[in-house]
């Protein structure tokens, strides 16, 4: 088996851990936060004392990093992993961060005969745990191919998009259509509640109409019921959104209506809102509109 490093044990990262460990991998941990390390080890890893120790020991090392700095950091930064690590390493970065920033990575480790993977992932904390992610994959084929036995310890569906940066380019794809549509199913709802509609009776309607999507049946019974705890947090909408219109402007690509979405979800974090779950966003159109969306039985 191969001998794997992760480094970031956070709301994703620890539940990926879990499930390499159960696929049989000697799995080394890091995170600057040592308790994230220290109940990983109950679960059979190894805590490492620091990126170089990762380094060192893995043939494979795993990224789950909150952005783009960090994951620079980590990797290429002047304590990262690129000073340590032998030939052939493979790292696989499965943050979510700027395609950019994934190619640039991706040429520095090609100087020390590295090789980097993007493959940021859906389906949440929840895929995690189930071991069900969606993993969108880039970078060269061949270690792609090498690399399925790990990804499979944590995905169940692989795909492979292209060259460097690919894997993070249709991450954004996905989350930007997956977070505007949010934002619209959310102020379409206030204007039916406003209008005096039940909201019940309109989600029956839309979800066996043309207006149906995975947002509206995944988040809307919540809001009905009143529950905004995370899930998908508002920060991680605005941040996925940034990122998406960051990549946009250097493409020359206008994307307007996912600007005034991610401003959206500036407002709800502005108010407080930042760790809900992204559906949370309704409660800005709510305060504005004066009306509250919820299950009236
Ligand atoms: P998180 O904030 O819960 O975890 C990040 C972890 O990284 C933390 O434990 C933090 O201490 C650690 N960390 C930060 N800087 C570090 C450093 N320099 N060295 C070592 N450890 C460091 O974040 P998360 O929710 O697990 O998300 C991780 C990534 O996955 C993000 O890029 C996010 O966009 C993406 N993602 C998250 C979800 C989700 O539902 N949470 C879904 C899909 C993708």
């Amino acid at each position: 088996m191969k001998q794997i490093g992760f480094i970031g044990l956070g709301a994703m990262g620890n539940p990926m851990v879990r499930n390499l460990l159960k696929a049989g991998f000697p799995v080394t941990v890091y995170d600057v936060i040592p308790d994230r390390m220290q109940v990983l080890v109950s679960a059979g890893a190894r805590a490492a004392s620091g990126l170089s120790d990762v380094a060192v020991g893995s043939e494979v090392i795993i990224t789950m990093l909150p952005n783009s700095p960090d994951v620079r950091e980590v990797i290429v930064g002047a304590g990262g992993l690129v000073n340590h690590m032998k030939p052939g390493t493979v790292v696989i970065d499965m943050s979510t961060i700027e395609p950019r920033v994934a190619q640039e990575i991706a040429a520095i480790l090609t100087g020390v005969q590295c090789v980097l993977l993007d493959a940021p992932v859906s389906r949440g904390v929840r895929g995690a745990e189930q071991g069900t992610l969606s993993i969108m994959v880039g970078g060269d084929r061949a270690t792609f191919d090498e690399c399925q036995d790990v990804l499979r310890a944590m995905g169940t569906d692989l795909f492979y998009i292209g060259g460097s940066g690919m894997g993070q380019v249709a991450k954004l794809v996905n989350n930007t259509m997956a977070m505007v549509n949010v934002v619209t199913m959310a102020e379409a709802m206030v204007m039916g509640m406003k209008s005096g509609a039940d909201p019940e009776v309109l989600f029956r309607v839309v979800t066996h109409s043309s207006g149906d999507s995975y947002s509206l049946r995944d988040k809307f019974p919540h809001i009905l019921d009143g529950r905004f705890q995370a899930g998908f947090t508002v920060d991680l909408a605005y941040k996925d959104l940034d990122l998406a219109l960051r990549h946009s402007t250097h493409l020359l690509v206008p994307m307007a209506v996912t600007a005034v979405a991610r401003e959206l979800y500036g407002f709800a974090r502005a108010e407080g809102d930042g760790g809900l779950d992204c559906r949370a966003v309704i409660r800005v159109l709510e305060r504005a509109a004066g009306v509250q969306v919820r299950s009236r039985g």
